[in-house]
């Protein structure tokens, strides 16, 4: 799109700056409820599956893998096919996917292409039917994964690990959990996700309300009809729904409920930025043509990783196409455009922002020209940097506050002030509602030990709450000094990649798996990363460029993203290769390969 007027950057930052001052808050994250044990716990059970009883479980097992989402469906496929086939994951929910467990809420759907967010699509032949796949499918392939690789063979489903224990003498580690169990494990690893524990905004009379309540990721299609895969909610006709939040799980959401609702009231703090989508069924004809061959979602992968992150040479090609590419590959282009005596941190950090400014106008103007409401437009328009928060890509949320029914309810960046026993108030006005709907997210910044529900001691009884008390501390973002055979599956302090978060996994599962088969075919009981190659690499990675990131962020409007506007008081460990998520794959693949695993000791 052309702009008519020039973009007064100066003028958008204090606006900006206004904006966020507005949403700053002293209390920070802890505006928000910990549900687990309280009064509010109804809200984490599970509404999809019953849980079964069952007899604690006491036996040995070569690997324990803590989570059934892609991060433990990944290396549990991984070590199978290296052969190590006494395995076991454990996961709270009732069956595997992890988050689409979960995250059932109508119109669910992945926002990185379905091509390289799902895994192991080569193993198991399995196309995406769309671009964006819908959460059913992504459920199913999760199911799909586990069958094949034989992983529901030895799993304890809605059981959470509450302690960790590492028996020196043994050489093994003592898994206890919430249903009694108390095995044993050669091996464990830790993959239990980055947004898997609900929150709800601390708001008076939370408990009061007499109607019915839920948070988006225990959809209560007993209540609203329906089902996840988006099939009318027809029991929701002639109800006054409210639902607080319009993150990108709103965003998804709203377009559902604006069709089924009687009344749909949209209780906005701050506002997403919504782009196009394009989604699309995948033509398979051209798949067959095209893509499939031997190792072509590694390449996709690579592809992805390589248009997506901020590297100094730019693909060719971008076989992907998606939102995050082309998000990409723009800021790159307007950098590189830059004359090379130009090209100094000013002038590029100048670049991104008029960049920033220009797509974000574009993306102010299209609410405009969807909604027909000048004032529901107003207040649907997103000031602040496109990266601040989760950007979001649809074709029907805008267009949803079109519906006769659905209204926006602005709360000046305020956000909801209580709930009553008939509903709730902003500005001290009272909105009568049947249903609150709590589209409110879920913790990040908080203290991962009490997040995950259980710590973990090592090598003479120290916690990892302990050795982690001033920041994560690891090397590659998997091994942690002191804590033998426990394995970390996250992404933070290796390639960091946060636009496709299981691609981390696949890179991390297979070198797990590689290193599990070395030490058992060698006869080795314990493999463990030596304090000096730790502390090497903590010392690469505070070469990174995040404290720019960091620098950004910090001026942010709050959400997870930045800590609540409290990003300071992140540990600074939160990181990732200083050369970015290519340079940490390559470099991996070549440790792993190498077969030495330089950095570890093998005992
Ligand atoms: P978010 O944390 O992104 O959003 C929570 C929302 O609740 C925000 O809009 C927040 O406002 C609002 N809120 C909190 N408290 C109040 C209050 N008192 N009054 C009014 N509003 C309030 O959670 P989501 O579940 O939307 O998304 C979480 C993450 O999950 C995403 O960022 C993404 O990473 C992932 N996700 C991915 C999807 C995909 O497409 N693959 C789809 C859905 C989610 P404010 O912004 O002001 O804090």
């Amino acid at each position: 799109m052309t702009i008519s007027q020039p973009i007064d950057n100066e003028a958008i930052r204090a606006k900006y700056r206004a904006e966020r001052e507005k949403r700053l808050r002293p209390d920070g994250n802890n505006q928000y409820l910990r549900l687990a044990g309280t009064s509010l716990a109804q809200y984490i059970d599970d509404p999809y599956m019953p849980v079964l009883e069952r007899e604690p479980v006491t036996d040995h097992v070569d690997v324990a893998l803590i989570g059934g989402g892609f991060a433990g469906l990944i290396t549990g496929a991984r070590l199978k096919e290296a052969g190590v086939e006494n395995i076991r994951v454990i996961d709270k929910a009732g069956d595997f996917g992890g988050t689409w467990y979960w995250n059932r809420y109508p119109g669910a759907q992945c926002d990185t292409a379905s091509f390289v967010y799902m895994p192991l699509l080569e193993e198991t032949g399995h196309v995406p039917t769309e671009k964006y796949a819908h959460g059913p499918e992504i459920l199913e392939h999760s199911r799909r994964i586990g069958e094949q690789f034989g992983l529901y063979e030895n799993v304890l489903f809605h059981t959470e690990v509450r302690d960790l224990e590492w028996d020196e003498p043994r050489s093994l580690w003592i898994v206890r959990t919430n249903r009694g169990d108390e095995f044993t494990a050669q091996f464990i690893t830790i993959g239990t996700g980055p947004l898997h524990v609900p929150k709800l905004p601390g708001l008076e009379g939370i408990d009061e309300f007499e109607g019915r309540a839920f948070h988006t990721s225990r959809w209560d299609y007993e209540y609203t009809g329906g089902d996840p895969s988006g099939a009318l909610m027809t029991k929701l006709a002639g109800k006054k729904v409210g639902i607080i939040g319009t993150g990108a799980t709103s965003v998804q959401c709203v377009p559902h409920l604006a069709k089924a609702c009687g009344e749909l009231y949209v209780f906005k703090r701050t506002p997403s930025s919504v782009d196009v989508r394009g989604n699309g069924p995948t033509d398979m004809d051209w798949f067959e043509r095209e893509v499939k061959e031997p190792g072509w979602q590694q390449k996709w992968l690579e592809s992805f990783t390589a248009n997506q992150s901020m590297g100094w040479r730019m693909p060719k090609e971008d076989l992907v196409q998606d939102g995050w590419t082309a998000l990409s590959r723009r800021i790159r282009s307007r950098i590189f455009s830059l004359p090379f005596y130009k090209m100094t941190q000013k002038n590029i950090m100048a670049a991104f922002e008029a960049l920033d400014n220009e797509k974000m106008h574009e993306i102010r103007s299209r609410v405009d020209e969807v909604v027909d409401d000048e004032e529901t437009a107003q207040n649907l328009k997103a000031w602040y940097r496109q990266l601040c928060k989760r950007p979001c890509f649809h074709d029907a949320y805008l267009q949803a506050y079109n519906e006769p029914g659905t209204r926006l309810v602005d709360t000046d960046g305020k956000g909801v002030e209580r709930v009553t026993k008939k509903g709730l108030v902003v500005a001290g006005k009272e909105y009568e509602l049947d249903c609150i709907i709590y589209a409110s997210g879920f913790e990040v910044g908080t203290d991962q030990t009490s997040r995950n529900g259980f710590d973990v001691t090592g090598i003479n009884g120290l916690k990892l709450s302990e050795a982690w008390a001033d920041g994560m501390r690891s090397l590659h973002g998997i091994h942690v000094h002191g804590f033998p055979n426990m394995f970390i599956l996250g992404g933070f302090q290796g390639a960091a990649l946060l636009s496709n978060v299981p691609h981390n996994f696949t890179e991390s599962g297979l070198t797990i798996a590689m290193m599990i088969r070395h030490a058992m075919e060698k006869g080795f009981k314990e493999i463990e990363v030596t304090q000096k190659a730790q502390d090497a690499w903590l010392k690469l990675l505070g070469r990174g460029a995040r404290n720019r990131m960091a620098g950004m962020l910090s001026e942010c409007t709050p959400g997870y993203y930045n800590n609540e506007g409290q990003i300071d008081s992140l540990s600074g460990t939160l990181t990732g290769h200083p050369r970015g998520p290519v340079a940490f794959f390559k470099y991996l693949k070549k440790w792993r390969n190498l077969g030495k695993f330089k950095g570890l000791v093998f005992r």
